[in-house]
């Protein structure tokens, strides 16, 4: 027997239309790349997503094509999106910290027929857009008093583009399941992969983040997404702040800590979103100026591991309440949240700041499990680490194209590439990435344990620990660090800070000084470049 409820598709045009009849005077306020500050509605921006959705089909692009946004968090990039996948359109992020011959390549693979740009990015799609074939069209973020000389072909200012359309326009019916939006993960070994989102996944997504014991956020909320749209979809900002009619806080390209502290000011944000450096840089500025944060309530914080310093500052200093988050690309992103569930509603001070410095538990939607290398499941003991591996409704079932193949299996389990542990209240950490993980003698040891243990050294400034050959063990840690300013820690002072707060044998058997560590577009240890500068080197123990 069948229910007899109604078959009311989840497509993302929904999101805007409902953000525009309940929440049609809320605000989207967004640091233009022109400079001033601009206000416009949700009412406003389903109009002009109307319009871009007619503008493209009346230029010819048509249903399940890809249309590349490169472009900082912004009303416009918004309405871009809304646009592109109210035609039928697959939206499809770019990240411009990445080299432009990536960026082309990106681009060559998902063949993106249009792009939209920020003025900020048009010298690099100067240098791309002649290595992409599929490239019909540029679209400029901007209006014509503002337009830049381009020798590219067929490239327009957005506003004069939109003002050729009335927005009489209806979007289009579509199945739930199809494709709406892309994103490449940064590939940090072999080629970049893309991840095809579809209307379903990112509706539902949307709704999951939106859950009290998630990122808990409502209409009364004032939300500013640091997190960038073409990192992870600004962690799926853009769908839930709308779906519940929250006002935006558009940031734009200015991500230092004075910038952001005056849009949380002036906008009187109660919720936002970032990856630690971006609060590293507010916290700095906050201490250097003596300032408050009166009016945020809750900040999310992801992308990579938490520093505890960060998340006690916050909580301390300023009554701003941390949840730590991990996620990725292919879980549209959100995988867990650190809320804290009612088994530790006693708890204060460190114990309640060791729950909050985990990844979290996993909300509704996502399942997940660690295995050993031979997939046998591994213990919800909160120590015993393995694969960590992920299923639900926004998370990956395979990659565009079909590379990476490897990393789901029959039972729709995605391996994230992470390692983790998992403890009886199913709040999961990361200990590594599945890569990273240094296998001495046949047992593993976790690089960033050893990391967040370095950096707590007064003099360090930044740490990172890879695996090294090794004759006797295969594979030993070596400490590579970078020294504070003005600091000149020794090799034994490091090395004495750690003994005894970890097992003697995940001890770092070498401790090397650089002036720099390399890191990835999105801000991370590129482990493979620091792997390959220390391949040949000898540890005094081999
Ligand atoms: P990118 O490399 O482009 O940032 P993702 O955002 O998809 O791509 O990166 C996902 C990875 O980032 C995860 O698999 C995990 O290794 C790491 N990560 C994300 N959040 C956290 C976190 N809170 N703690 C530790 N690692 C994290």
């Amino acid at each position: 027997m069948l229910g007899l409820m109604q078959q009311w598709p989840l497509l993302n045009h929904k999101i805007i239309d409902s953000a525009a009849r309940q929440h049609g005077a809320r605000e989207i306020v967004s640091r233009s790349v022109e400079g001033p500050i601009v206000r416009t509605t949700y009412g406003e921006a389903r109009t002009r997503a109307l319009k871009v959705a007619q503008r493209l089909a009346r230029d010819g692009f048509k249903r399940g094509e890809r249309i590349g946004t490169l472009a900082w968090n912004s009303a416009r990039h918004l309405e871009a999106w809304y646009g592109i996948m109210g035609m039928g359109g697959v939206y499809h992020t770019l990240n411009p910290r990445l080299f432009p011959e990536q960026i082309a390549w990106i681009m060559n693979h998902a063949e993106d027929r249009a792009l939209f740009v920020d003025l900020t990015f048009m010298p690099l799609v100067e240098k791309i857009a002649p290595l992409v074939k599929s490239l019909e069209k540029v679209i400029v973020l901007t209006d014509a008093a503002h337009m830049p000389e381009s020798k590219l072909p067929n490239v327009v200012a957005y506003e004069d583009w939109i003002a050729e359309a009335d927005g009489d326009f209806a979007w289009l019916a579509m199945d739930e399941n199809e494709a709406c939006g892309m994103c490449y993960t940064s590939g940090t070994t072999g080629d970049p992969k893309g991840v095809v989102y579809s209307h379903r996944s990112n509706v539902l997504h949307a709704m999951i983040a939106c859950m009290p014991d998630a990122m808990g956020i409502s209409s009364r909320d004032v939300i500013l997404p640091v997190v960038p749209m073409f990192h992870a979809n600004a962690w799926g900002l853009a769908q839930s702040a709308p779906m519940i009619g929250a006002k935006l806080v558009m940031p734009g390209g200015k991500m230092d800590g004075a910038s952001i502290y005056e849009l949380l000011d002036t906008e009187k944000v109660t919720f936002s979103a970032a990856v630690p450096t971006v609060w590293l840089m507010l916290l700095q500025h906050l201490e250097q100026n003596g300032l408050s944060l009166p009016h945020l309530n809750k900040v999310v914080i992801g992308g990579s591991a938490c520093p505890r310093a960060i998340t006690e500052k916050f909580e301390k200093n300023y009554g701003v309440q941390v949840i730590h988050a991990w996620g990725m690309t292919e879980m549209s992103p959100l995988g867990t949240l650190a809320t804290i569930k009612p088994e530790y509603a006693d708890l204060e001070g460190d114990a309640l700041f060791d729950i909050k410095q985990t990844q979290g538990y996993a909300p509704f939607g996502v399942e997940m499990k660690v295995t050993d290398d031979e997939n046998n499941e591994r213990p919800w003991d909160g120590k015993t680490f393995g694969r960590l591996k992920v299923r639900g409704p926004a998370v990956a079932s395979s990659y565009y194209g079909g590379a990476g193949a490897e990393q789901f299996d029959a039972e729709g389990w995605f391996d994230t590439g992470d390692v983790a542990h998992i403890n009886p209240n199913g709040y999961m950490q990361i200990t590594d990435r599945a890569k990273d993980v240094i296998k001495s003698g046949g047992e593993w040891i976790s690089t960033i344990d050893l990391e967040n243990l370095a950096v707590g050294h007064p003099d360090v400034a930044e740490a990172a620990v890879i695996g090294v050959a090794h004759p006797k063990w295969d594979e030993r840690p070596l400490l590579v660090i970078v020294r504070k300013p003005g600091k000149e820690p020794t090799r034994e002072a490091i090395l004495g800070f750690m003994e005894g707060k970890i097992a003697k044998w995940w001890m770092p058997d070498d401790v090397v000084f650089v002036a720099e560590i390399p890191h990835t577009a999105t801000g991370k240890i590129q482990k493979t470049t620091l792997r390959d500068q220390f391949r040949g080197y000898r540890l005094p123990t081999a």
